[in-house]
């Protein structure tokens, strides 16, 4: 069976039970800062199942993208060297929200597995919760009972709380799991051994392929356990697994979800897949990380030096590593594997094909850096090598490791291969102990400490009135402490709020909120999860009573004009550059608006005039601001609204209109264009390959902007006493050229040790030869050659030639 059709087939039967069948969420998590990519399918209903927002549906499925690279799951160290861990990888999920529990869930996934897929149910087993004193949770007797069913009591295994209870984090919904696992291995090893003692025990060939969550907990920050008022299912199967099951093969990567690219990895590096063990594991690492880097840019997450872009920049850096060091790829090479991919898995998932060209030029231009930063490294590992040797020594010390480590993101297996080959070792241990305690750093520098929700009374949903009004009266229905970095800061939530959480690029709101009795200072606003949370320095005195919530009225307008202004601003890119920019990033506080886009080259001036003046004609327009709150996707589609990659709209969408502007968008958005005033770029520059990033603002700061170049303008003006400030300049860098011709032979008068530079004259309107001031520059020290203009004689400029040592011209 085909991949595609066993991708088909789940949904296809979900969808029979009564299931909606909603696409995979983007694998960059926005708004929960406890989480950087999804790392399974229940991710995108964490509201749902945290109780902050209601239930769409009753049941649904779908094939979510995840990638297990970073916290709690991380499997990134095992990819490539096992044969069934990958970092990006499809989680086929089933959702029950209050609606059905573990009767159905067991018997569906059996009916699935054994009715549909055919797979024998004498390689199955099932594990069910063997119970916890420590949590007063009993044996989960009601899971075994549905599973004997089906499968031969020796088939059905007790586990323990490390396999048998999930939850979602430290604190949060959590229940008893039951997951099913399949024995791959040949008729003679299984008379041999067996499955039932193998199950768990990590055998490449014994493998989990579903795991069945049966929430019905909450876990408090005191450790303890109580009843959620409403029992959901949350289940995942691995997509590749059941594949490699249903292929009737050993590995993940002999299925059709992996060979077309291992057979092209193979192709370009004239190496065949399955003679040489090490080539083989750089073969599977690069088939795999390639799939979580490529999915990762479309999702929009580009890599960079901090937080997810820096995950995704070491997965990058461990594939070209492998390809470097054992398939002899020195030039960039992942790139080419783009093509391949999106053929393959661009008809499932259409973000891949529409940015396929970003992609490639993304992975090739980081790709070339990196093995620049290889070739660096190995040199630097030359010396720390002789010094090893010269200092009488077998082992790399672990901080000169550490150093090439951290420093200059040369990897340590990398340090101990080139080490060995040169005859030495590295002090793994020392190593080890450096990496600890800088990750310990860290921890520290990261570390939150948040209580449980006090619970005033229960909300359905956090809800914003914010579009409509700035002042509201509220009542708060739960708060909670936070400390970090030992300061403390409560978190509160009101029944309804004005208050725009940080979301969407738009940075939350601030203002206070106040009763007869107090006044508290909302400092910031920000979403987590579907809540939109007030952050204030202490808790009012009377939590309960009421307030009347304010919302800072001038930062919420200029932060609107800008957010209106970049919609303005990404129609403009677009008529002006072309289709092909698509929004990478945004953000928009009241001071200033920022945006990324992919673009390939730099913008011209005459291209970034054209953006400002259509802005500006926009503005002038007075376009006023036209909205559909409750438009379906399909009606968004018609209307030609930009929708984002990486973005994860609900079935219904706020539609944002100016003029010929619409976008899908939560923002705050000012009444009318005219009210921006005036648009003015400031800068336009590149931050990775493929992507363009424009700063700007609008109103008063553009206005300011205006002023000052003006002023410079003014003050150049009458420094060379010419109003005609351009032709004045013309004619000074020529005497300047003429004068630099003919102090040409004043070479005596260099400095010996710095290098030359050219004087910056500051010459008069007329001409050098009646500068009332001369350049001249001091050699403060032989390192540094600080530039400097003193007044000089008038005769000064008609040396013609004559060299002094005040005069290094
Ligand atoms: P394992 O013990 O094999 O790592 P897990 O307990 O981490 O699995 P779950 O968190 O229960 O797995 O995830 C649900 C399903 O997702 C698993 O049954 C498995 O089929 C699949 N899965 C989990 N991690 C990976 C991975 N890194 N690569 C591919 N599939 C995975
Ligand atoms: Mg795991």
């Amino acid at each position: 069976m085909e991949s595609n059709k066993i991708r088909r087939a789940f949904l296809d039967f979900f969808e029979s039970k009564g299931h909606v069948i909603v696409p995979s969420a983007p694998m960059v998590v926005k708004g929960d800062p406890t989480l950087m990519f999804t790392n399974a399918g229940m991710n995108q209903f964490k509201d749902i199942f945290l109780g902050n927002a209601p239930r769409k549906y009753p049941r649904a499925a779908d094939t979510q993208k995840c990638l297990r690279v970073s916290g709690k799951h991380n499997d990134l160290e095992e990819v490539g060297h096992d044969t069934y861990h990958h970092t990006m990888f499809e989680m086929l999920g089933n959702w029950s929200y209050g609606d059905y529990f573990k009767k159905e869930a067991i018997e569906w996934a059996w009916e699935l597995l054994h009715g549909v897929y055919k797979l024998p149910a004498d390689r199955m087993y099932a594990t069910v919760f063997e119970g916890s004193e420590e949590d007063g949770v009993p044996f989960d007797q009601e899971a075994y009972d549905y599973w004997k069913q089906f499968l031969p009591e020796d088939h059905i295994i007790r586990g323990n709380k490390h396999d048998n209870f999930w939850e979602m984090g430290e604190t949060g919904p959590c229940g008893p799991c039951s997951e099913i696992h399949f024995d791959l291995r040949d008729e003679a090893e299984i008379a041999s051994k067996p499955g039932r003692g193998m199950v768990n025990a990590g055998h490449p060939q014994v493998i989990e392929i579903w795991n069945l969550v049966f929430m019905q907990f909450n876990r408090k920050a005191n450790g303890s356990l109580e009843e959620l008022p409403a029992r959901n299912v949350d289940t995942g199967m691995g997509f590749e697994r059941l594949c490699m099951i249903l292929q009737g093969k050993k590995s993940n990567y002999d299925t059709d979800v992996f060979q077309p690219t291992i057979q092209r990895i193979s192709q370009l590096s004239g190496k065949t897949y399955g003679a040489d063990a090490k080539c083989d594991v750089a073969m599977r690492v690069i088939a795999d990380h390639l799939r979580a880097i490529a999915f990762s840019i479309a999702d929009g997450q580009l890599p960079s030096n901090v937080k997810a872009g820096y995950v995704i920049r070491r997965i990058l850096r461990r594939a070209v590593r492998y390809g470097y060091t054992y398939l002899g790829f020195t030039e960039p090479t992942i790139c080419k594997l783009v093509a391949g991919l999106v053929e393959q898995m661009g008809g499932q998932f259409p973000e891949l094909k529409a940015q396929q060209a970003l992609i490639e030029k993304v992975i090739e231009e980081e790709e070339a850096s990196f093995l620049r930063t290889l070739a660096t490294g190995i040199s630097l590992l030359d010396g720390v090598v002789e010094k090893t040797k010269k200092e009488g020594r077998e082992l790399i010390s672990g901080k000169d490791a550490f150093e090439l480590y951290d420093t200059f993101g040369f990897p340590i297996d990398l340090t101990e291969l080139i080490a060995r080959e040169q005859g030495v070792g590295v002090d793994l241990a020392a190593f080890e102990t450096e990496l600890q305690a800088q990750k310990e750093r860290s921890r520290n520098a990261a570390a939150v400490d948040t209580d449980d929700w006090v619970e005033l009374f229960p909300i359905r949903e956090s809800v914003f009135t914010g579009y409509d009004t700035l002042t509201e009266r509220v009542k708060i229905a739960r708060y909670r402490r936070v400390t970090s970095k030992g300061k403390t800061s409560y978190q509160l939530v009101f029944d309804r709020t004005p208050f725009y959480g940080n979301s969407g690029g738009q940075i939350g709101d601030i203002g206070y909120i106040e009763n007869a009795n107090e006044r508290i200072a909302v400092v910031a606003t920000e979403k987590e999860n579907g809540l939109i949370i007030h952050i204030v320095k202490e808790l009012p005195e009377n939590p309960a009573a009421e307030f009347t919530a304010v919302v800072d009225a001038a930062k919420r307008q200029a932060a609107a004009n800008n957010h209106t202004a970049t919609h303005l601003m990404h129609e403009a890119l677009r008529k002006v550059l072309g289709s092909h920019v698509e929004q990478k990033g945004s953000m928009v506080t009241p001071e200033i608006l920022r945006f990324d886009f992919s673009h390939f080259q730099k913008m011209t001036p005459a291209e970034l005039r054209q953006v400002e003046m259509l802005v500006n004609r926009a503005v002038r327009a007075n376009y006023p601001l036209e909205e559909n709150r409750e438009a379906t996707k399909e009606e968004a589609e018609k209307c030609g609204a930009m929708m984002l990659f990486g973005e994860k709209y609900g079935d219904k969408v706020r539609m944002v209109r100016f003029g010929t502007s619409v976008e899908l968008c939560g923002g705050t958005h000012t009444s009318a264009t005219g009210n921006i005033g005036f648009f003015k770029i400031l800068t336009e520059s590149a931050i990775s390959a493929g992507v363009r990033r424009i700063e700007a603002v609008t109103g008063e700061q553009a206005e300011k902007i205006i002023y000052a170049a003006e002023d410079t303008m003014r003050d150049i003006s009458e420094y060379l006493h010419n109003p005609q400030v351009l032709q004045a300049v013309r004619k000074c860098s020529r005497a300047t050229r003429r004068f630099r011709r003919r102090s040409r032979p004043c070479a005596a008068s260099r400095s010996p040790s710095g290098p030359r530079r050219s004087s910056p004259r500051r010459p008069s309107a007329t001409g050098c030869s009646s500068s009332p001031r001369r350049p001249t520059v001091r050699p403060s020290s032989s390192k540094t050659w600080p530039i400097t203009c003193v007044p000089a004689p008038r005769s000064w400029c008609s040396c013609r030639g004559r060299s002094t040592t005040a005069n290094p011209c």
